[in-house]
């Protein structure tokens, strides 16, 4: 077998693939027995788990980009490109904050693969939030994550030179594309084919894209998605992109990674959080365990907030340029980074329940009606975040918005 060309990998092609790059040698035996397994439950790609069947614990991962949208079959074609800007950026992650990515070993342009480490024990975090599992740590992981990454390849950091070249190396154009349509353009539009929803709160959606001053907020957003170039963003930080093992958190799936604002990645978080808090509302029967897992999540995302603003004022303190050293500038740009990151949360809550792709958190409450009261809950609360996110100074202000 040649693998001097892009083909797709099966479960019985993943060996010998490995076999021919002499990379794998040292994390694993590639003379011993070897189990495969195929884990990919995203959208996108192919996830393969090989490991020694004697020794479970020597095993690798490897991710490969499909020629088109998985979910969608080869009628919707997406270059492999993908996984370049998904190694790349998983390198810069892994430098600036090693405890919260998979170690990455390599990664072949041709083959549009990344071999990295197999989080064999750990799961991903939307899976254990359906299941109201506490995970210690979660939001104060995501903030010293977000505060390292965002401020590493900001140009507080970077000489503004290097920072032009990061802006061209990750332009990413077709991932951004559809963040730009999905997220921000067809949710927002009666018109838009690829939405869907439950019938039975089609009155309420009706009601949100007639509402000219939410669809003033809409726009407003998507343009700062479009023009701001803060820090290498992740680009879709949502609860299915982070894994968890008792107190370990780590961040995956970075194929969106380009040069945005800051509050985008820390908005998708806070929503999904969020997302969670709504789908308990009826997957929880009682009051009280659902009162305090409430509690619970608008906890963790207070503690990512705090911890990322605390974090990233350190590294500002501390930042070469004088131009950055002054408090009211740095009072000024938090504030800014805050009220971003409110108003995407508010646009991703309103995108996963109108918009072409869902949460499983929603979508996995089977009674329709049940399923409707949850989903008016995360429509009318995306849609005040997404209203007031221009008058919050504090996370206690965005808090008082998160109630019901
Ligand atoms: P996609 O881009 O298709 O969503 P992901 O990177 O999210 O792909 O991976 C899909 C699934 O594969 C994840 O939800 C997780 O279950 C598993 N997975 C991905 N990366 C790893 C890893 N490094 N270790 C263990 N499992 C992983
Ligand atoms: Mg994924
Ligand atoms: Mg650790
Ligand atoms: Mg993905």
């Amino acid at each position: 077998v040649s693998f001097g060309a892009y083909r797709p990998l099966s479960l019985d092609s993943v060996v010998a693939y490995l076999r021919s790059r002499s990379e794998s040698a040292d994390l694993l035996d590639l003379t011993a027995d070897l189990s495969v397994r195929e884990v990919g439950d995203g959208n996108l790609n192919l996830v393969f788990q090989v490991a020694e069947r004697d020794r479970p614990s020597r095993s690798l991962l490897v991710k490969q980009a499909l020629p088109y949208v998985r979910v969608a079959g080869e009628g919707w074609p997406l270059s492999t490109r993908r996984a370049h800007y998904e190694a790349r950026s998983l390198r810069r992650f892994f430098e600036s904050a090693p405890d919260f990515v998979p170690r990455p070993f390599w990664h072949d342009d041709v083959m549009a693969l990344s071999v990295m480490e197999n989080l064999r024990e750990h799961r991903v975090v939307r899976g254990l939030l359906n299941e109201r599992r506490v995970l210690p740590g979660l939001g104060e992981a995501m903030g010293r994550f977000l505060a390292a990454t965002l401020f590493d390849t900001s140009d507080f950091a970077l000489p503004s030179d290097e920072k032009r070249r990061l802006v061209g190396d990750f332009d990413n154009p077709e991932l951004c594309r559809i963040t730009e349509d999905l997220v921000f353009t067809e949710p927002f539009s009666e018109a838009a084919e690829r939405n869907r929803f439950n019938d039975l709160v089609a009155n309420d959606v009706r009601d949100l894209q007639g509402d000219e001053s939410l669809r003033a907020h809409a726009a407003r957003l998507k343009l700062t998605f479009l023009t701001s170039a803060q820090a290498l963003l992740h680009g879709d930080l949502h609860t299915g992109s982070v894994m968890s093992l008792g107190d370990d958190h780590r961040v995956i799936d970075s194929e969106f990674a380009f040069v945005g604002p800051m509050g985008f990645d820390l908005g998708l978080f806070l929503a999904n959080l969020l997302l969670s808090a709504c789908a308990h509302e009826v997957r929880t029967e009682h009051r009280a365990a659902r009162a305090e897992f409430r509690s619970y999540l608008l906890q963790e995302g207070r503690s990512m907030w705090s911890t990322f603003e605390a974090d990233f004022r350190e590294r500002l303190a501390k930042a070469e340029s004088p131009s950055w050293n002054s408090p009211a500038f740095q009072d000024a740009f938090l504030q800014g980074v805050l009220r971003d990151t409110v108003g995407f949360a508010g646009c991703e809550m309103i995108r996963r329940t109108v918009g072409f792709a869902h949460v499983s958190d929603l979508d996995g409450i089977e009674n329709p009606e049940a399923r409707a009261v949850a989903e008016r809950l995360a429509l009318t609360l995306g849609r005040t975040l997404m209203l007031e996110a221009q008058g919050v100074s504090t996370f206690d202000d965005a808090l008082r918005l998160m109630r019901w």
